[in-house]
């Protein structure tokens, strides 16, 4: 978390945006998109603030997003939640996962399974707890685990199975097998799941399938997501997370003293993005598609390998056919080249596997159409 010197090591994200700044190239890097949440939303934020509503919420959230969350979790996916013991409002995603894994590992022996390349809060959170983190490596170009290494991962010293479907950095959206393994495996060794959807609704090929709704896994799994990604609102910051009382209980214990509350007068307009109709959800999804198929195309005109992601903000690609050898210098370098920032995934990665992805680089497609066209002409151009 710390540089030799003491200085705090700057997220990948804060240090390729002010790359991005700095250049003056497009910020195809940090994933956060160019638009504004749906007019209703941001309409309800504005009535919110407006009408007063700036003071601490309850501590569990507002009751209309508790109650919106309960009936978004039961008309997508089936899940049926009591909103007053099963649902908690949080700082976005990132402090649910926070709270989830401070609640979770009780000390050094405690140990975290994820995939891996992972977001980088998961490696941060695992120091901050005092848990070891043991990762499963992701390959090029589907990005689906191999079952028997993650057979092997998950033992009687996991605490946390950290499961992020859709998968950041790579776009995957896990193989069903992948699910049920996860699930046997968490009953066979007493573990709890956790898992990271915040691109929920950003899948292309088939419906997002929460693990809490497959059979056998409500009872240990805490499910997490935000506004954030669906709504184009990453800087309002919030999240939430549901799942059993008892497991969802002890993520309020600790929330409490993290933030204690949150984002007031965002709730209420949060509760308005979840109840939208369905055709609006499609929107948001249709968008994402398209930007995905544009930077895609892109990339591979301009002569890049290119994964095709079944979800999340995010396109894969190998550098490798452009003479690339090291993704974080090709990264540093294209910003003066092309005029466009983008992410080795290498940042993602420890540094067992980091091998895989030395020559691979995510670029967001979160971005207006117009964007991703001058990025693409920048990418032909350059090279
Ligand atoms: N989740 C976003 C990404 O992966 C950014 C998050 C952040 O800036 N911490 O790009």
């Amino acid at each position: 978390l710390l540089t030799d010197e003491g200085v705090p090591v700057p997220t990948i994200f804060a240090e390729m945006s002010a790359l991005a700044a700095r250049t003056g190239a497009l910020n195809l890097g940090q994933g956060f998109p160019d638009d504004d949440p749906p007019a209703p939303v941001v309409a309800a934020a504005h009535t919110a603030i407006a009408s007063g509503r700036n003071q601490y919420p309850p501590g569990r959230g507002e009751p209309e997003l508790l109650a919106a969350i309960a009936d978004h979790q039961a008309r997508w996916y089936g899940i049926r939640l009591d909103p007053d013991a099963e649902i908690l409002v949080t700082a976005g995603a990132t402090e649910a996962l926070a709270a989830a894994v401070l609640a979770l590992v009780d000390g050094p022996d405690d140990e975290i399974v994820v995939f891996e390349p992972y977001y980088d809060a998961y490696a941060a959170l695992a120091a901050l707890s005092g848990a070891r983190l043991i990762t499963v490596p992701l390959r090029w170009p589907a990005f689906q685990p191999d079952l028997d290494e993650l057979r092997a991962a998950v033992t009687d010293r996991t605490r946390i199975i950290l499961v992020n479907d859709p998968h950041n950095p790579t776009g995957a959206v896990f193989d069903p097998e992948v699910g049920a393994e996860i699930i046997r495996l968490a009953h066979r060794h007493d573990a709890i799941i956790v898992t990271d959807e915040v691109y929920e609704h950003l899948t292309f090929d088939r419906p997002h399938v929460p693990l809490a709704s497959r059979a056998g896994a409500f009872e240990r799994t805490l499910t997490i997501s935000s506004a954030g990604k669906t709504f184009s609102a990453t800087g309002w910051k919030v999240g939430w997370i549901s799942g059993p009382r008892e497991l969802v209980g002890a993520v309020l214990a600790v929330k409490q003293w993290l933030t204690y509350v949150n984002a007031g007068p965002f709730q209420p307009a949060v509760a308005v993005g979840l109840r939208l109709p369905d055709e609006a959800y499609a929107a948001i999804t249709g968008r994402l598609r398209a930007g995905r198929d544009a930077i895609g195309a892109g990339l591979r005109a301009a002569g890049f390998d290119v994964s095709t992601p079944s979800g999340s903000y995010f396109t894969v690609a190998d550098a490798a056919p452009l003479g690339a050898t090291d993704a974080a210098e090709f990264c540093r370098e294209l910003a003066d080249r092309a005029g466009v920032v983008a992410i080795p995934l290498t940042a993602f990665a420890s540094d067992a596997h980091r091998r895989h992805y030395s020559t691979l680089v995510r670029f967001a497609a979160c971005k207006r159409p117009e964007v991703l066209a001058d990025a693409s002409a920048r990418l032909a151009a350059a090279f």
